[in-house]
C-alpha cells in the first residue's frame, strides 16, 4: 500500500524527470544538413524542371517602406529533401503523413567516405553497420541513420555529384549510396526510423531497380537525399529534425534537417 509520503515522493520524482528533460537549446550546437535551393539545385536527370524563383515584388512602395515577395516552383525530388514512403509504394505514407517522430529523432552517422575514394560506386555492407556497431554500439528502434560518402563536397557539379551530366539521361549515374543488405538490416531488423544519404538517391548511381527505395517504403521508412555537412557531426548523440514541406498528398518535398550535437 503506498502511503502519503511514498506518493509525494513519486510527484516530486516525476516532476523532477520532467525539468531533467526540457529541451535548452543553449546546450547543443546546431548544425544544418540543407543544400539551399537555387538555379544551381540538382534534380534527377529525367526531371523536366528545377528550382524556379521569380520575384513578385522587389523595392521601395508607394508608402515609403520596403516590400519584397516571391513565388517558388520545383519537382518534390531535388535538393535537400525527403522521399515519403508512397515515392516507391503504392498505397503507403504520403509526404504530410509521415509521422513526426520518425523525422525528429537520435541520429547515426555511418562514414565510409574511405571506401568511395576507392569505389565510386560503392555500397554499404552489412559488414560496414556491424562494424559501426561493433565501435559504437548497436542501432537502436527509431533511430535516423545517415550514410556520409564525402560526395556533398562535389554539390552542386552535376557531372561530378551524379557521376553523369547527360541530359535527360539516367542511366550512365555513378555515385555510392546504400547497398540492399545493408537496408535490409538497418529497416528490417533495427527498425530504422529513416535513412539519410549525401548523394542524390538512397540507392546507389548505378541501380535500375531501386532495391533501397522500394525496401524502405514496403516498411514507411522514409528517405533523406542530398544531405551536406555530415562531415560535422560525431557518429553517435546527435538529433536530427528533417521536416518537409507539408505537401498534402505528396510524394516528398524539399526538407530543412538540422542536427544538434550536444555541448560537453
Ligand atoms: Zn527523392
Amino acid at each position: 500500500m503506498k502511503t502519503i509520503a511514498g506518493l509525494c515522493a513519486v510527484v516530486a520524482l516525476s516532476a523532477s524527470a520532467v525539468d531533467a528533460q526540457t529541451l535548452d537549446l543553449r546546450r547543443y550546437q546546431i548544425v544544418d544538413l540543407t543544400h539551399a535551393l537555387n538555379s544551381k539545385t540538382l534534380y534527377w536527370p529525367t526531371s523536366p524542371t528545377g528550382f524556379k524563383l521569380d520575384s513578385l515584388s522587389y523595392g521601395p512602395t508607394p508608402g515609403g517602406w520596403f516590400y519584397s515577395s516571391f513565388a517558388f516552383s520545383a519537382p518534390e525530388h531535388g535538393g535537400t529533401h525527403l522521399d515519403a514512403p508512397i515515392h516507391f509504394g503504392e498505397g503507403h505514407m504520403t509526404v504530410d503523413r509521415v509521422p513526426l517522430d520518425r523525422l525528429m529523432a537520435p541520429a547515426v552517422v555511418i562514414d565510409v567516405t574511405a571506401k568511395t575514394k576507392a569505389d565510386q560506386d560503392y555500397r554499404l555492407t552489412s559488414d560496414d553497420v556491424h562494424a559501426f556497431e561493433r565501435a559504437h554500439g548497436k542501432i537502436a528502434p527509431g533511430t535516423i541513420v545517415m550514410l556520409r560518402t564525402g560526395w556533398s563536397s562535389r554539390w552542386p557539379d552535376k557531372k561530378t555529384y551524379l557521376g553523369d551530366d547527360t541530359p535527360n539521361d539516367a542511366t550512365k549515374l555513378h555515385f555510392p549510396s546504400y547497398g540492399v543488405e545493408a537496408a535490409r538490416l538497418l529497416i528490417q531488423e533495427r527498425r530504422v526510423a529513416a535513412i539519410g544519404v549525401d548523394v542524390a538517391s538512397i540507392d546507389y548511381g548505378p541501380s535500375t531497380d531501386f532495391m533501397v527505395h522500394r525496401i524502405a517504403a514496403a516498411a514507411d521508412v522514409p528517405g533523406i537525399e542530398n544531405l551536406t555537412n555530415l562531415n560535422q557531426l560525431p557518429a553517435t548523440g546527435v538529433y536530427v529534425f528533417a521536416l518537409p514541406m507539408k505537401i498534402e498528398g505528396g510524394s516528398g518535398g524539399p526538407v530543412r534537417v538540422v542536427a544538434l550535437i550536444p555541448k560537453h
